[in-house]
């Protein structure tokens, strides 16, 4: 048994060592990942669940790596946000947004908001607000057309500070929303002080939706809560007929997931708004 007991050690030290190194390397190539230009935006479609139509999309960061292809941001973004080249990919990210939107408008599409992640780094930030601001003046975007989404997790942390900043934002011009909501502990009364235009319901609880009574339950609150807070609902990860059945008979307002659109490159996004548009 005590044998037994050593090879597992030993087994598990080198499993160990495995993953560390395979994150050591991932964590070196992501320091040259900008200048290499290795970062690809990705645009995922939200439409209204009240006339159909296509209202908008998320970006998603995606990372073409040299050897290993197409890497998710769930490997990589929690990296960057520990040691801190999320802020500087972050700013990418608004900036080929910003780049991609006005490129759009070029080619005749009509103006859509996009919404773009905000890391809890980049939040905390002390010239957030102005950084943001340069970077939509460079290229000349109504910050309007811009959607900044801040986790409930993040808002919730220093939540005093974050109704000021939410204020100075929203009065620079840009739209904000609460992403993965449920999934934190806001209370009410804070949600309430939040100066914000939509909250995200987070894709667990919109999974087993047509199934499960309790996730039943929190999405219809929360739809109900905002609505009587004068806030929209968008619901994350909708693949099924079934779910967003339920979703748009309990008067969610927007829904974003496969059932409507995939994550796509800008190329393809844009084909897929003519279609949507008729144009
Ligand atoms: P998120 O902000 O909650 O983004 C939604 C995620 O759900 C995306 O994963 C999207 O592809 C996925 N999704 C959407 N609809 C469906 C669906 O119907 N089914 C399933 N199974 N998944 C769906 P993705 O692109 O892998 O991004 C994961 C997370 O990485 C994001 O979660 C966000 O937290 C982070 N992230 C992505 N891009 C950025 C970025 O530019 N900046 C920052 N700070 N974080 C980012
Ligand atoms: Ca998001
Ligand atoms: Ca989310
Ligand atoms: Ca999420």
């Amino acid at each position: 048994a005590k044998e037994a007991g050593r090879g597992q050690f030993h087994f598990y030290t080198e499993a160990m060592n495995r993953h560390t190194q395979a994150k050591l390397a991932l964590e070196n190539s992501l320091h040259n990942a900008l200048e290499r230009d290795e970062f690809v935006v990705y645009y995922q479609p939200q439409a209204s669940l009240l006339s159909g139509r296509l209202v908008g999309a998320e970006a998603l960061i995606r990372w073409r790596h040299p050897e290993r292809g197409l890497v998710m941001p769930d490997e990589f973004i929690p990296i960057a946000e520990e040691n801190g080249l999320i802020l500087p990919i972050g700013e990418w990210v608004l900036r080929q947004v910003c780049r991609q939107i006005r490129a759009w408008l070029g080619d005749g599409l009509p103006p859509l908001t996009i919404a773009v992640n905000l890391s809890a780094r980049q939040f905390r930030q002390e010239d957030l607000v102005e950084r943001i601001r340069g970077i939509v003046e460079e290229f000349a975007v109504d910050p309007a057309c811009i959607e900044l989404e801040i986790t409930e997790s993040t808002a919730m942390e220093q939540a005093d500070i974050t109704v000021e900043l939410f204020r100075a934002l929203r009065a620079a011009g840009f739209c904000i929303a609460i992403d993965d909501f449920g999934t934190g502990y806001s209370s009410l009364s804070y949600l309430r002080r939040f100066p914000v235009d939509r909250l995200k319901i987070d894709r667990s609880f919109v999974l087993d939706i047509a199934d499960d009574p309790n996730d039943a339950a929190i999405a219809h609150a929360v739809i109900k809560m905002a609505a009587s807070l004068g806030l929209k609902v968008v619901a994350e990860g909708v693949e099924t007929d079934a779910q967003r059945q339920f979703l748009q008979e309990r008067g969610c307002d927007y829904l974003q997931g496969y059932w409507y659109g995939k994550p796509m490159d800008a190329e393809a996004f844009a084909a897929f708004v003519r279609t949507a548009l008729g144009k």
